[in-house]
């Protein structure tokens, strides 16, 4: 089942756009199936549940932590992730610098834009991106931009709030050359993915469709 829905996303997904897997929620036995079926790209959104996860999972999966990160989470994720794609202040960005100094290393992240309309949805206001952009902190590689659209079946709505947040991507490679690796635009998951591919998603980050509902 989890194969063959993987594989029926993978033929419609231009190669070109990476597919991270969004495992939250499922069992290990879910993510070996993707896994068994060639799917190397996995995103989480819980630190405790991640922390979990990887060592009893093959070392050659790409992790990406995908949710809400509290500073005082950061030993959880950071030392396996491979990008951090939900940056949502300039608290916890800071917070990742000072940890990525102290050890040493160099942290991938998104850059998540506040896009949704929900209350609910986090992230950082186009300001605080742009100022982020400017003024780049150590320990840190500015990888991108990374963004959820409203939960809506309205395609304008949807398709207004990918248009936004290329834009500003746009703004900032025009705007800052010298952030040469900053190319990813991670936008669309299960309901949405199409048309965020339009509307020029370098990644989607896809749960409901690859690996069922999840139980809460
Ligand atoms: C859960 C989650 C997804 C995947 O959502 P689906 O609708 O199940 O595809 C994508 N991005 C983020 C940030 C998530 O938390």
């Amino acid at each position: 089942m989890i194969a063959e829905r993987l594989n029926t996303i993978l033929s419609e997904l231009p190669q070109s756009v990476k597919l991270v897997a969004v495992s939250k929620f499922h069992p290990l036995s879910a993510i070996r199936e993707a896994y068994d079926a060639g799917q190397r790209v996995f995103g989480e959104s819980r630190p405790q549940e991640f922390a979990a996860k990887v060592p009893l999972l093959p070392a050659d999966i790409e992790w990406h932590f995908i949710g809400h990160l509290q500073t005082n989470k950061l030993k959880l994720v950071l030392p396996y992730a491979s990008l951090v794609e939900s940056v949502d202040s300039v608290h916890l960005l800071e917070a990742i610098s000072r940890w990525a100094v102290s050890e040493g290393r160099t942290v991938d992240v998104l850059l998540e834009l506040h896009l949704g309309s929900e209350k609910t949805k986090s992230g950082l206001s186009e300001e605080e991106i742009l100022s982020i952009c400017g003024a780049p902190l150590e320990g840190i590689c500015l990888r991108g931009l990374m963004g959820m659209a409203t939960n809506t079946d309205d395609k304008a709505v949807i398709r207004s709030e990918f248009e936004r947040i290329a834009a500003l991507k746009r703004l900032i490679n025009t705007g800052f050359p010298s952030l040469e690796s900053f190319s990813e635009l991670s936008i669309g998951m299960s309901d949405d993915w199409p048309l965020a591919v339009e509307a020029g998603s370098t990644a989607v980050r896809i749960g409901t469709a690859i690996f069922g509902p999840r139980e809460y």
